[in-house]
């Protein structure tokens, strides 16, 4: 559900949600006795479960970790990047593919005189993957980013991106992960709710635990009135 002021982003964590191929599976379990006059519950999980961010240290030795990243780089104007050529056989996004609002990206070969103040501190790409959450191939045939694209993004110095697909790279690949993360961009993955979007641009809000590992179970959600 939503409030009137906030736009909710993630996927509900319980028991039975779909973990990537080969991750340990989501169990929250009840562990107080049934004439207790209280509940009592523990986790055991993936970190990389539902809607989840991947820190630096996920791919780079002593990169940051999740408690190293600063707050402050984990809320900001958020920019939805709306891919459009759904009809396309590649599933790799390029800056072609994309129609960002407010936004004049023309010359795609050139990035670095393509720098856009208007892009934010966050990106959020819309590809409708997510539509296809509890289909079979949904791990395994996601859209995915370029290097052309990972690359605009870093040089719009973007502190981090949401995809709603479960990687920003083809399956069993992880460069663009590591260009990312090596560049200090955090990564959100299995972001879901975009269908009722409405603006290009909203103040975002992405919050992960503070925990010592390289990736975290988050809650991202838009502000609709910044
Ligand atoms: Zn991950």
């Amino acid at each position: 559900m939503n409030s009137m002021k906030y736009i909710d982003l993630t996927r509900k964590l319980k028991n039975n949600i779909l973990e990537y191929p080969g991750d340990p599976k989501f169990k929250l379990k009840a562990i107080n006795d049934k004439n207790s006059d209280y509940n009592l519950s523990k986790i055991e999980t993936g970190l990389h479960i539902g809607t989840h961010i991947d820190a630096p240290y996920h791919y780079i030795e002593n990169g940051k970790k999740i408690n190293e990243i600063k707050l402050e780089k984990l809320i900001g104007k958020s920019t939805i990047l709306n891919f459009k050529n759904k009809d396309k056989i590649s599933k790799e996004i390029n800056l072609e593919d994309l129609k960002i609002v407010s936004t004049n990206i023309k010359n795609s070969k050139n990035c670095k005189t393509n720098k856009n103040e208007n892009l934010g501190e966050i990106a959020i790409l819309k590809t409708g993957w997510s539509n296809n959450w509890k289909k079979e191939n949904y791990f395994t045939e996601n859209y995915y980013l370029s290097k052309d694209f990972a690359n605009y993004l870093i040089e719009n110095e973007i502190n981090g991106i949401c995809i709603d697909g479960p990687s920003v790279d083809k399956f069993e690949n992880n460069k663009i992960h590591k260009l990312f993360l090596k560049n200090n961009i955090w990564i959100v993955e299995n972001i879901t709710n975009l269908n009722h979007l409405r603006k290009n641009s909203y103040f975002g809000y992405v919050i992960p635990l503070n925990i010592d590992a390289e990736a975290s179970p988050v809650r991202v959600f838009l502000s609709k009135e910044k």
